[in-house]
């Protein structure tokens, strides 16, 4: 069953058998459904229709959690609400009416119904995390991805439409600061701290996992005179990656004062457990490729040692948990600074910090130097 321009989903569904696995992920007490008959065709109908309520009969009453309906890449979308209803009448008077108010799906407001209510929980499904981009795109692939995207009522995000391609329309280029052939720095929106940059690839590219080998010496490059620029006035530079409700790769460069590394480790640390997320260390040098598969979304911090904080994304994951580590107070100290939009500039100010972190830069722009020789 494959999705048609237009379609976002029902918001009830009734299958007279529950459907296979249902159970899976729920958080909190599950009923005994051993002997109960469950119906890969009622969970096929309910992976494709993605109801808002899905109700089955005849068996026990059980209330799932909510479960998310999109990958961990995609925009969110409606969550399914599974209710298993016990027979009518039934002697132990297990539930089996259920009251609920629903706003149709074509009237309600879009915020609302893509909300993901406290408790919501992955799939219960199989292979259910949707699709990844990946590159290349087979051409069935892009047929799926711009079916899926109509579907939801979004456009796939491309070369024409992305906020980082070079060659988009929609790129700021009072931000850029220098360009090479495959990578090129600008400026990000709300800058940390004085010359805080963004590496990037030039064309269309998801994360450090899709690289193509001219793109990865790219990134290397400017990684490297980025050290050399910062360590000239006497600063070390974080890099971090976020690879999750992202479509085109973007290594932040942070610069900060000389020796910090165990206080960015442990306010990374800090906040980890705050946010119950499991932050691994790997050796300098490792290859984000050995770690994971090139559809996992993951957080990857490089540390001044060139020591590695690692997290591989499943689920939920504060947006911002880069930004509040360099933010902390034992970094940075600019709590004020987590949220880019509370600390970007007007365009004025965009363009005149572009154009200080290029003239200092300028020494250190491998890709200058190189031309310069060539002349
Ligand atoms: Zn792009």
């Amino acid at each position: 069953m494959s999705a048609k321009p237009g379609f976002h989903g029902v918001d009830i569904l009734l299958t007279s058998r529950w459907p296979n696995d249902i159970a899976h992920n729920n958080q909190g007490p599950v009923p005994d459904l051993n002997w109960l008959r469950q119906c890969p065709g009622s969970q096929a109908v309910a992976k494709a229709l993605r109801p808002r309520y899905h109700f089955a009969g005849g068996a026990v009453f059980f209330e799932r959690s909510p479960y998310r309906n999109h990958g961990a890449q995609e925009a969110p979308v409606n969550v399914t609400r599974f209710l298993g209803m016990a027979p009518v009448g039934n002697p132990v008077k297990a539930k089996w009416i259920y009251a609920c108010s629903i706003v149709p799906r074509s009237e309600e407001d879009v915020a609302k119904l893509v909300e993901q209510p406290q408790g919501t929980t992955d799939s219960p499904f199989a292979g259910n995390s949707s699709f990844h981009f990946r590159t290349p795109l087979s051409k069935h692939a892009e047929h799926f991805l711009t079916l899926c995207c109509v579907a939801r009522g979004l456009a796939p995000v491309t070369q024409e439409n992305c906020w980082f391609c070079l060659g988009s329309p929609k790129v700021e280029k009072h931000l850029v600061a220098s360009v090479s052939k495959d990578v090129y720095l600008a400026l990000p929106k709300g800058q940390l701290c004085e010359d805080h940059v963004l590496i990037v690839p030039v064309k269309h590219c998801q994360s450090t996992l899709h690289l193509d080998d001219d793109i990865a010496t790219g990134v290397n490059e400017y990684k490297k005179a980025l050290r050399k620029f910062f360590a000239a006035t006497d600063r070390d530079v974080v890099f971090f990656e976020r690879n999750f409700r992202s479509d085109h790769m973007q290594l932040q460069a942070v610069p900060v004062p000389r020796g910090l590394s165990d206080s960015i480790e442990l306010a990374a640390r800090s906040l980890a457990s705050r946010y119950q997320l499991q932050l691994d260390t790997q050796p300098a040098g490792t290859d984000l490729n050995e770690l994971f598969e090139e559809t996992t979304p993951y957080f990857m911090l490089e540390l001044p040692s060139g020591q590695l904080l690692i997290h591989g994304i499943s689920g939920r994951f504060p947006l911002q948990y880069g930004r509040e580590i360099l933010a902390h107070a034992q970094v940075l100290n600019c709590p004020d600074k987590i949220d880019w939009k509370a600390c970007s500039l007007d365009k004025e100010g965009e363009t005149a910090a572009t154009k200080a972190f290029r003239e200092a830069f300028r020494p250190h722009d491998p890709f200058l130097k190189k031309k310069a020789v060539a002349e």
